[in-house]
């Protein structure tokens, strides 16, 4: 048994342990009932602490938990949700097929919740929710990752408009992570095999509900301060420590589980960073005496790789000389020489380095991409390589965890008109129900979350008045937003692909439009650049410009810091989610599933998931099937035209009844097919099932053979 400790949260009353013990598995934060519980303490807390229990809990007296002891609607509630939580924590349902094998699951970045920041964007979320829906399905799973020093910088953006990246370093006392002990009650801490000099990293331990997520982390005194900063922060741009990284990622996650006696079948890698661990895998199994032939196919065999790369440029490649430095001794234990090594990692389209995607494309033959269109996209950029090693592409589309994203009402909502509506939430006749839901409702749900967006925003706003920024700042910030104006949002990473200020391509056009006296639009945009992307920083700053600019009276916004919290209020607060990535560099995108599950309309070009998600009545398409810029440009100020007259469009009780319809068709239509549950139901039926049953077949032929 595993055992592990959270350091702060130690002394509590008997009466309330199962308060500490919700706090510390991030099963809370997807059960309504349990957040609410945690707000219930005290609301403006709840609010100061940014919605952390652990936070809250610590900040609470004697006095305050004699409150709580003495409060009877608060225990009663509390005594239900820790029933639910025991109810969910012990039942095994099983979802498909009893004979699915453990799987361990490698990721650089999992995006679970605010308070365990250690993600950068969509890679880290769909992560984060392929662990949650992993413990919701009764799947056997482990994951694996990195406790970072740092979480992704913090970004704050001047009044010229150029955004400036803060280091935010990761308070662990508030986050949901516990310390995994060693036999004498220590920190475990764990030697790095073949690294030399010695690198040692020590591990926590997250709670997804029933998955347990482990994290490494070398910031620790055994080791030497190069050293200490392999776990310092996410993607590292200095070559040398990011290969040490993906070592440390690879080979030191896999002899965590081997150290604690984790037992798993199926390798998953999510990308290609932790691709050393398909090595490492390789040397287990010729140390446990198989020849190196049998064990590189059972690797292949039995590993999963998913990639999300849409440009060859954005793998990482290393030069064979630095690999060779780290591998010396390693290449040995493989029974390999160097050419052989290095021949897993070569493109032979560009064969001048060691290239993290190949590898893992190399020993893993269950290889999938991230949509139906990114399976061609990945296609034709590793054509050769496809064609020399006859190596197949399937694809797995995104999904996102329903009830971590999905608002309360709508989550009540379903569990009135369907009942147990998570069990079935993948099948689209489950929210056929969805057409007898009252106009009444579903509108005023939208304009609830759209004006808590609002007040949010302005709340942001007025602790930056009170702390003396310029004023155009808090213009530009959103001091003007008007929660009865139809709501367009751009959020998500500013980077030039993405094409961020793509509708300000004729400005006098878009003024015309948006400042229409009978049908006014206002923009909210919301991402970070990547600290080395100047281009992406650029296209900050030419909108927060626009922004600042008289001409745009206060109806174009920029929020600053984008993160999960932001994220959450925008998905459910807007109208309509813009997204106009040049085609087909978009590998998925999940915001927009985020957004269209909450009724907030899908505006987007054919790339992605979109192509599969597009009906024709369930949101809007920009341009065609290749990006043209003037083109796309046009196109998006005509859906504009088109949507507000949806919008302002009002019957005789001022519903705009067409508008309702189509967001009733998104969240019938996308609630189901998008959902993490479809998507792990993919990963079973096409990897893990398959996999199993092979395995289990062989294991049965060699017990017979025994005997
Ligand atoms: C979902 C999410 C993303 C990923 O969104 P994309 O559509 O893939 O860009 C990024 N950041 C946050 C905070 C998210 O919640």
């Amino acid at each position: 048994m595993i055992i592990s400790e959270n350091i702060v949260l130690k002394n509590f009353p008997k009466e309330l342990i199962n308060l500490k013990k919700i706090a510390l598995n991030l099963w809370w934060s997807w059960n309504p009932r349990a957040r609410e519980l945690f707000k219930s303490i005290d609301p403006f807390l709840w609010d100061e602490m940014d919605e952390n229990p652990i936070a809250l809990i610590n900040s609470l007296n004697e006095n305050d938990l004699n409150n709580l002891l003495n409060n009877k609607k608060f225990m009663k509630e509390y005594k239900l949700v820790s029933a639910l939580f025991e109810d969910y924590l012990n039942t095994s349902k099983i979802y498909t097929d009893e004979n699915t094998l453990p799987v361990a699951y490698f990721c650089a970045e999992f995006g679970l919740h605010h308070s365990l920041p250690i993600y950068s964007g969509g890679l880290g979320f769909l992560a984060g929710d392929i662990l949650k829906e992993a413990s919701d399905m009764n799947i056997p799973f482990v994951g694996v990752g990195f406790m970072y020093s740092n979480g992704y910088v913090k970004q704050v953006i001047g009044s010229d408009g150029w955004q400036k990246a803060e280091n935010q370093t990761i308070n662990r006392d508030i986050a949901p992570i516990e310390r995994v002990l060693d036999e004498n009650g220590n920190h475990l801490i764990i030697q790095v095999p073949f690294i030399d000099p010695a690198v040692y990293v020590s591990v926590w331990k997250v709670n997804v509900g029933k998955v347990e997520l482990y994290l490494l982390d070398t910031d620790i005194e055994q080791n030497s301060p190069w050293d200490r900063g392999i776990s310092s922060k996410l993607y590292t741009p200095d070559m040398q420590q990011r290969l040490r990284q993906e070592i440390v990622l690879g080979i030191g996650g896999y002899a965590v589980l081997e150290k604690l006696g984790i037992k798993y079948s199926i390798l998953h890698l999510n990308e290609g960073h932790p691709a050393f661990a398909l090595f490492e895998r390789i040397r287990y199994f010729i140390k446990s005496g198989m020849s190196k032939e049998d064990a590189i196919k059972k690797v292949k065999e039995t590993s999963v790789f998913t990639t999300h790369t849409p440009l060859a440029a954005a793998t990482d490649i290393y030069s064979f000389e630095m690999v060779g430095n780290y591998f010396n001794d390693y290449i040995k234990e493989l029974n390999m020489d160097k050419n052989e090594f290095f021949s897993f990692g070569i493109n032979p389209d560009d064969p001048h380095g060691f290239n993290m995607t190949i590898l893992a494309m190399n020993l893993a033959d269950n290889i999938n991409a991230v949509s139906k269109k990114h399976k061609t996209t990945t296609e034709n950029i590793w054509k050769s390589f496809l064609e020399k090693t006859g190596k197949k592409i399937d694809f797995v589309t995104n999904g996102v965890h329903v009830p971590t994203w999905i608002n309360n009402e709508l989550y009540y909502k379903y569990d009135e008109m369907i009942g147990n509506w998570i069990e079935i939430q993948d099948f689209e006749e489950s929210f056929d129900v969805i057409d007898d839901i009252e106009n009444e409702f579903l509108w005023n749900m939208h304009q609830k979350y759209k004006e808590e967006m609002i007040d949010y925003i302005n709340e942001k706003v007025r602790k930056k008045w009170e702390e003396g920024v310029d004023p155009l700042v808090l213009v530009a910030e959103g001091a003007l937003l008007s929660s009865d104006v139809l709501t367009v949002t751009f959020a998500r990473r500013m980077t030039s692909y993405k094409r961020p200020d793509l509708i300000f391509r004729d400005l006098e056009r878009l003024y015309s439009i948006i400042h229409n006296p009978k049908r006014p639009i206002q923009l909210i945009f919301a991402g970070k650049a990547h600290p080395a992307d100047n281009p992406g920083k650029q296209i900050i700053q030419r909108i927060f410009k626009i922004c600042e600019d008289p001409r745009s009276k206060g109806r174009i916004a920029f929020i600053e810091d984008y993160n999960e919290e932001i994220a959450k209020h925008l998905i459910r607060g807007s109208d309509i989610w813009l997204n106009t990535p040049k085609i087909p560099l978009e590998a998925s995108g999940t915001s927009g599933m985020k957004a269209s599950i909450n009724a907030t309309l899908h505006l987007s070009t054919l790339d992605g998931w979109w192509p599969e998600g597009y009906n024709g009545k369930n949101g809007f398409v920009i341009g065609g099937e290749t990006s043209d810029d003037e083109k796309d440009a046009q196109s998006i100020y005509e859906n504009l035209e088109k949507i507000a007259k949806l919008y302002y469009e009002r019957d005789d009780v001022n519903y705009p009844v067409e508008f309702i319809n189509m967001q009733k068709e998104a969240l019938k239509t996308i609630t189901p097919k998008f959902s993490a549950r479809r998507m792990m139901k993919d990963y079973l039926n096409k990897f893990y099932l398959p996999i199993s049953t092979k395995l289990r077949r062989e294991n049965g032929q060699n017990q017979k053979t025994k005997k």
